[in-house]
């Protein structure tokens, strides 16, 4: 029996796993299908605090797991396929194997948007990622695009334009929903050239297994044309994963946690933390932050109830 399951290794999680393992918990961490969440995915984080030259993404959230283990917190690899919240103590299946445990935090995060054409579906690692830091380097010398107005977009593309000869952006509407700064350091990269208005309709070739190009569409002239390209990357948002909580956790529309308080869900004693709940600041700060909240809150949960 666990005092204390994580589920997600991002950096809600893994500072949730810090503060409950130094109130001696001995907090177990479901790593999930992305070890070390988005920020593992990541170059350069500027903006945590305290650290003026910046640090890199996978360095900060290792930094924080290997923090949380000196404190006795257990990472297991694997994901949560199955929960029952419906009875204490509640169960989950860690790909079959089901455990149990007096409370939960849930700080599984959001995956990558895709569009949901058939043709980017064949081409998904054959030219089409939704992770530049992951696949930029393949694309050395190529035409690449990028899809998506807000901060990821910006920031992708300057980052692809370190490896490919051109970098398009293509974005559906005029207005961005990135922040000045992220939109204007695009602007002014001489390599990234902006397409607005556009949506794309096909990726070519899943026939060749290979992205090759994409036919474009301008919603406002209804002009439609081809273009080359080689390395086809989304950056059009993420979904939270919360599939496995269906119909036990309360979710909103889109499936982010619906929050009754400070780090509470509807079930007493599930607790949420960082992106799988937050659509509004999705920041690395404040998943820390919250992944600290969800800890205080499991803390006294458990203290109140007698363990
Ligand atoms: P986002 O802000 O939600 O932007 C997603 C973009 O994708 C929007 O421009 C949206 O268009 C577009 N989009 C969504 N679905 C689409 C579809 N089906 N087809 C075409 N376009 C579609 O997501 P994000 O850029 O990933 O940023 C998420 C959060 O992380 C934000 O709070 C952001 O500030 C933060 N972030 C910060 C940094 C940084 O500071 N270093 C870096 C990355 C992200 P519409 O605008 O038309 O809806």
């Amino acid at each position: 029996m666990h005092n204390v399951v994580i589920v997600g290794s991002g950096c809600a999680g893994n500072t949730a796993a810090i503060y409950t393992a130094r109130a001696n918990l001995k907090p177990l961490v479901v790593a999930g299908h992305e070890p070390g969440g988005q920020l593992s995915l990541t170059t350069l984080v500027e903006n945590y605090p305290g650290f003026p030259e910046g640090i890199n993404g996978p360095d900060l959230v290792e930094n924080m797991k290997k923090q949380a283990e000196v404190f006795g917190a257990e990472f297991l690899h694997g994901s949560v396929v199955d929960t029952d919240f419906s009875t204490r103590p509640f169960r989950l299946s860690i790909e079959g194997d089901w455990i149990e445990t007096r409370t939960v935090i849930v700080a599984s995060g959001a995956s990558a948007r895709w569009l949901g054409l058939p043709s980017e579906l064949a081409l998904i690692g054959k030219g089409v990622s939704s992770c530049a830091t992951c696949d930029g380097f393949f694309y050395r010398g190529k035409k690449i695009m990028v899809i998506g107005g807000g901060d990821s977009a910006m920031e992708e593309a300057n980052f692809l334009s370190r490896f490919g000869s051109e970098v398009t952006v293509v974005h559906r509407r005029e207005e961005f929903r990135a922040s000045k700064i992220m939109l204007d350091r695009a602007r002014h990269n001489t390599k990234i050239k902006f397409l607005l208005n556009t949506v794309i309709e096909e990726i070519y070739d899943a026939a060749k297994k290979v992205v090759t190009g994409v036919r474009l569409r301008n919603v406002k002239t209804d002009a439609v044309w081809d273009q080359d390209v080689d390395g086809f990357f989304l950056a059009i948002g993420h979904i939270p994963n919360t599939k496995v909580f269906k119909g036990q956790i309360e979710t909103d529309a889109d499936g982010y946690i619906v929050s009754k308080g400070g780090a509470r869900t509807n079930i007493a004693g599930v607790f949420h933390a960082g992106d799988v709940q937050d659509r509004t600041y999705r920041q690395a700060v404040t998943a820390a932050g919250a992944g600290c909240r969800a800890a205080m809150e499991a803390e006294r949960f458990l203290e109140a109830e007698g363990h």
